[in-house]
């Protein structure tokens, strides 16, 4: 590969950028991860983990990818044979859904379009006519990556608490979390699954569950197989600062930056840039006349844009121009999506005039690549982020989530 000069543009909706600091915060001798030290440095992480989950509730750490915090969250809850909800709103979800299948859990899908997040309504119905509560849990994915679209999880605990049906609430926020407000203790969710590559601004390597009491007290009957994934043990050790196992350390230094920098900007903020910047990214995507895969505003994503090509045109193509003349990375389109759409990661380590170059290397690519569409997306988006929206996006979030 030759020398390209100036920074790549890294706008796939996860791995993100990773902040200076927290690379800097990374490069250090490692530590005794059995030594007082470590101890205090993991307390003062969960202490900040915390304020981000939103929760009082346990928080554990994998040395794993999202993927197998979503594997600790179905086998520490679940015998097998149990039902379980779950609804097919992209690729992310189904991979979910295949795994619990098998891992034997009786999952159920239920069908969606790929262009919706899970209905309220729908969840309501399905609880209400299952008398017996054979339903263990309800999984949802809070911000489903291939997609675009957010689903609304305080509405769905809303309507789960009408039927009074004690399933489980399972909540996948691996690309919202720390991006999206989140609220694993006010909307009642028993596991939050989340890992580190994408709102946390770290590398891929740490996946996380945070876990209710009545998580906690499905563990206790829970008859599916795990020992690398069992909660007690980690638990037990966490509560002193210490690991059952070796923990990924200088991930956890990067970590406890991290989340010094997210305190420092506030949560509220960093969730009002991120809404600023998807606005932004929906308006240009509108002006250059394409069609956003998200078909409900109140769903759409403040943490990716996924943009449907004009037909007779290859998403994957046009990705690969972009990447090779202009040195930025697109989300590709995945499975049922392939080379039908193109992703815009606007999230974690990311402001104004990022977004800025992200959209010009977008809109010069689709001149480039000869896909019809109108000119001004960039202006569109400069003429949004040039007005001061951060009082109205703070507030707008502050109203939209209380
Ligand atoms: N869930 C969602 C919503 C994701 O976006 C991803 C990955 O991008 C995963 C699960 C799987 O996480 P990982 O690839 O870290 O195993």
């Amino acid at each position: 590969m030759s020398f390209r000069s100036g920074r790549h543009f890294l706008q796939i909706p996860g791995p993100t950028n990773i902040p200076d600091r927290v690379l800097r915060a990374m490069d250090s001798p490692i530590i005794d991860h059995r030594g007082q030290d470590f101890a205090r440095l993991v307390l003062d992480i969960f202490a900040g983990l915390k304020t981000v989950f939103k929760t009082s509730a346990d928080i554990i750490i994998f040395p794993s990818s999202g993927t197998g915090a979503w594997e600790a969250a179905l086998v520490n809850t679940l015998s097998p044979g149990d039902k379980v909800l779950m609804f097919e709103t992209g690729h992310f979800a189904t991979l979910w859904f295949q795994m619990a299948t098998q891992l034997g859990i009786a999952a159920e899908f239920v069908p969606g379009d790929w262009r919706h997040g899970v209905d309220p309504e729908q969840v309501e119905n399905l609880l209400s006519a299952d008398r017996g509560h054979i339903i263990k849990a309800v999984a949802v994915v809070h911000n489903e990556t291939s997609t675009g679209v957010t689903s609304r999880i305080g509405e769905i605990r809303k309507a789960m608490d009408r039927t009074a049906h004690p399933a489980l609430l399972m909540v996948d926020t691996i690309s919202s979390l720390a991006s999206i407000d989140y609220r694993h203790d006010e909307w009642g969710v028993d596991v939050t699954v989340a890992c580190s590559q994408k709102g946390l601004m770290l590398p891929p390597g740490l996946g996380f569950n945070a876990v209710s009491a009545k998580a906690r007290a499905a563990a206790k009957t829970a008859r599916m197989p795990k020992s690398y994934w069992n909660w007690n043990e980690m638990i037990a050790n966490n509560k002193s600062g210490f690991f059952p196992y070796t923990p990924a350390t200088n991930m956890l230094f990067g970590l406890r930056e991290a989340l010094l920098m997210m305190q420092e900007e506030g949560l509220d903020n960093v969730f009002a840039r991120h809404a600023r910047l998807s606005e932004a990214t929906r308006r240009a995507v509108r002006a250059w006349g394409l069609e956003i895969l998200c078909l409900n505003p109140e769903e759409y994503s403040n943490v990716l844009t996924a943009v449907l090509m004009p037909e007779g045109h290859d998403a994957d193509r046009f990705r690969e121009l972009v990447l090779q003349r202009f040195d930025m990375s697109l989300g590709t389109g995945l499975t049922k999506l392939k080379g039908r759409v193109f992703r815009i990661g606007h999230l974690g380590d990311f402001n104004e005039l990022m977004l800025a170059g992200s959209l010009c290397g977008v809109e010069m690519g689709l001149t480039a690549a000869g896909v019809p569409h109108k000119n001004g997306g960039v202006l569109a988006a400069l003429d949004y982020l040039s007005a001061d929206n951060t009082m109205r996006e703070t507030s707008r979030i502050t109203a939209r989530s209380a």
